[in-house]
C-alpha cells in the first residue's frame, strides 16, 4: 500500500508499505478521504513532539476492510475515526474527560495515521459514517473538536459571538454559531475572501483585525479564538463584554506567554476557558455532518492525491485556501452515498 511518511524533520514522501497485519481489536480501515491539518505541518517541521518514521494524518475516515469477526464492524462498513486514543480507565477518563488523560496517543502522531491506503485502527475508535458524503469524512474531526468548543461556551440563543481566524476551525464555528441561535456572529480575520466566505455561510459581519479593535472592543457575549496566535488572544479577551466568555480554541505555540490582568477577570467577571480536541463528541460531530446542517464543500479548497501531498505539506497554505482533502485511494468514478 501507499502512504505517506515521514522519515525525519521535514522529509514526508509517498512510501510503499506492506498493508498493516490486523491485531485482535483492530480494525483495518480503506481511506476514502483524510484532511491536512496545521498540526501536519508542525509535526512535519519538529514543532509538535511525534514519533519517527510515521505515518502522518489525524483527520480521516473510510470503509472497513477487515475487523474481528465478533465486532460490530462489518467489511464495507462508511466509519468515521476518533484519532485520540485515551486508557479509558484515569480518572480522567472515568470522568469522561478524555482529552486530559495522561496517556492518550493520537493516530498520525504517535502511531502510523490516515494519509495511507491501508490503516490499521483499534475499533473503540470507529464511529458509523453511513449516509455521509465520503469526502466530508475529513472534516468529522475538527467539527468535534469545535462541538466541545461549543459545549464549553453553551451559548443559549440570542448572545453576540465573535469568532477570530477564518481557517476551518474558525469558519465550522461560524457555522455552529449561527445555528446555535446566535443574534449576531463577526468573524475576525485578516484575509478578505475568508472574510466574504463567513458571511455566506451564517456570519452577520466581518472585520479585519484592526478595525474590530477599532470599533468593536468590549462587545461580545461569547469569543472564540481560532487563530492560535498570541495577538488574537489578547484581542478575544478585549473584544469580549463584562461578564462575557473567551474560548480558546487555537493553540498558541507551547511556552509562549501573555500578561492578563487578573483584576479585569475579576471585575468583569470574565471567563477564559481552554477547548481542546473532542471528548466523546465525535459521534455527534459525524450526525452534524450527516444531516447536512453545515455547508462543507464550500470549505474544500483542493482535492489531493497522496502524490501532491508531501509538496502541499512543504508550503504555507495559498491565499485564500480553508481545507486540503487527500483521497489516498482515489477518486470513485461515481459519488457514492450508501
Ligand atoms: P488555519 O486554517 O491555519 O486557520 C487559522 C487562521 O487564523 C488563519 O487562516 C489566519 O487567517 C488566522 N490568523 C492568523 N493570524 C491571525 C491574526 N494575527 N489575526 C487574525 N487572524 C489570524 O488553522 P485551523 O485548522 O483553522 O486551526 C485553527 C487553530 O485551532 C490552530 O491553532 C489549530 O492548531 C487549532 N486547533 C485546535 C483544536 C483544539 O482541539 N483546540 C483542534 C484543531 C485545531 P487570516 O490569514 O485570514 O488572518
Amino acid at each position: 500500500m501507499r502512504c505517506i511518511e515521514m522519515q525525519s524533520i521535514g522529509r514526508a514522501a509517498v512510501t510503499e508499505r506492506p498493508v498493516p497485519v490486523r491485531e485482535p481489536g483492530w480494525a483495518l480501515v480503506d481511506v476514502l478521504a483524510c484532511g491536512l491539518c496545521g498540526t501536519d505541518r508542525h509535526i512535519l517541521r519538529g514543532e509538535y513532539p511525534s514519533r519517527m518514521p510515521l505515518v502522518l494524518g489525524h483527520e480521516f475516515g473510510g470503509r472497513v476492510r477487515e475487523a474481528d469477526p465478533d465486532s460490530r464492524w462489518r467489511a464495507g462498513d462508511l466509519v468515521t475515526i476518533d484519532p485520540n486514543i485515551a486508557c479509558g480507565s484515569c480518572d480522567h477518563c472515568r470522568a469522561g474527560r478524555v482529552a486530559l488523560c495522561p496517556d492518550r496517543y493520537a493516530l498520525g502522531v504517535d502511531i502510523d495515521g490516515g494519509l495511507s491506503e491501508v490503516v490499521a485502527v483499534p475499533e473503540t475508535q470507529l464511529y458509523a459514517a453511513s449516509g455521509i458524503d465520503p469526502l466530508h469524512l475529513a472534516f468529522i474531526e475538527p467539527l468535534a473538536c469545535c462541538l466541545r468548543g461549543m459545549d464549553l461556551a453553551g451559548l443559549q440563543g440570542g448572545e453576540s459571538v465573535a469568532v477570530i481566524g477564518g481557517g476551518v476551525m474558525g469558519q465550522l464555528v461560524v457555522q455552529l454559531a449561527a445555528l446555535a441561535g446566535a443574534s449576531r456572529v463577526t468573524l475576525i480575520t485578516r484575509q478578505a475572501s475568508r472574510r466574504s466566505l463567513a458571511e455566506t455561510l451564517g456570519a452577520t459581519d466581518s472585520a479585519a483585525p484592526d478595525a474590530a479593535d477599532r470599533d468593536l472592543g468590549r462587545t461580545y457575549d461569547v469569543v472564540f479564538e481560532c487563530a492560535g496566535v498570541l495577538d488574537t488572544v489578547a484581542q478575544a479577551l478585549r473584544l469580549a463584554r463584562r461578564g462575557g466568555s473567551v474560548i480558546l480554541l487555537g493553540i498558541p505555540p507551547e511556552g509562549a506567554t501573555l500578561p492578563v490582568s487578573p483584576f479585569a477577570l475579576v471585575v468583569d467577571e470574565l471567563r477564559l476557558q481552554g477547548s481542546f480536541l473532542n471528548p466523546l463528541t465525535q459521534e455527534r460531530a459525524a450526525a452534524v455532518v450527516r444531516d447536512g446542517a453545515l455547508n462543507l464543500d464550500a470549505l474544500i479548497s483542493r482535492r489531493l492525491t497522496l502524490d501532491e501531498v508531501a509538496e502541499v505539506l512543504a508550503s504555507d497554505p495559498g491565499e485564500g485556501d480553508i481545507k486540503y482533502v487527500v483521497e489516498p485511494t482515489g477518486r470513485p468514478a461515481v459519488p457514492s452515498i450508501p
